[in-house]
């Protein structure tokens, strides 16, 4: 199942793919997808029947938003394929390193990416995003994988001047617009296997990062199992699991993204992201 948000007369909704080509609203079930989210059990046999009843919609007559477009919590892991360690010169990780993406830099999946006024380093980093389900704390590597609702693609963004000038990244990580994801969270267990997933990123339709999920350094049940550790986990936060190499950043010369810039994120089974990028 592939669960949305969209825009209907500047109204959020929550909703559903059908098809390739329709949605149908969730609206009438719950009013956003956390709360679609929260209680999942008891709304997913309304989900079905909506699906075969529901008014359909066009999905390209709507605007898609990120699927959980406030999350309460963004954590994305850093270093975390070895390629990319290796280009971003640095030792092999012996922890997990976590930093936070603020909850305002989450932007729609298809929506306009903003190279910021005070910076010229913006840089992609596509990544597959997991959204937690069933919230907790210390859940157990065995156990991470019932707590993950499902699997969106997402870029995180990064405004490489401000992530290297001081030893916390998150200042760089979280300028407005550079926490894209989506187009639609695949819930887990039409997901697959997540750690043997094709993820890419291509800008201007030349491909800078190809690699597998397969070679995450920490795997996402060791990284729900990390987090959960330090704090509560709830319904809806979203976690940017580690990008391969191929940044921008790490090219020679480097090769930052510029207004007028297409960059498209994908995922395979999760779909694709894209934006163009635009000055602040
Ligand atoms: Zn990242």
């Amino acid at each position: 199942m592939h669960l949305l948000t969209f825009l209907r007369h500047e109204k959020a909704e929550p909703g559903v793919l059908v098809d390739a080509s329709q949605i149908v609203s969730l609206s009438s079930i719950a009013a956003d997808m956390i709360a679609l989210i929260d209680d999942w059990e008891a709304h997913s046999d309304k989900v079905m029947a909506l699906m075969q009843q529901g008014e359909r919609i066009a999905l390209d007559r709507v605007r898609l938003l990120a699927p959980v477009p406030r999350p309460g919590k963004i954590f994305a892991i850093g270093l975390n394929y070895a390629d990319h360690v290796e280009e971003s010169g640095m030792d092999m990780p012996p922890h997990q390193i976590w930093f936070t993406k603020a909850a305002t830099a989450v932007n729609g999946p298809f929506d306009p990416i903003e190279i910021p006024r005070s910076s010229f380093t913006t840089d992609y980093e596509v990544e597959m995003v997991a959204v937690i389900g069933k919230g907790g704390r210390h859940i157990s590597t065995e156990d991470a994988p019932s707590h993950i609702f499902g699997y969106c693609v997402g870029n995180d963004v990064s405004e490489r001047m401000w992530q290297m000038r001081t030893p916390q990244y998150s200042l760089g990580k979280s300028f407005d617009t550079h926490a894209p994801f989506g187009p639609w969270i695949t819930t887990s267990a039409a997901a697959g296997d997540v750690h043997a997933l094709d993820i890419r990123c291509s800008v201007n339709g030349e491909v800078r990062q190809s690699s597998n999920t397969r070679h995450l350094i920490f795997n996402v049940w060791q990284q729900v199992a990390e987090l959960s550790q330090a704090m509560t986990l709830e319904p809806g936060d979203v976690i940017f699991t580690g990008t391969p190499g191929g940044v921008g950043g790490a090219m020679k010369p480097p090769q930052f993204l510029k207004p007028g810039d297409v960059v498209r994120c994908e995922v395979e089974g999760l779909g694709s992201i894209e934006a163009t990028c635009r000055p602040e």
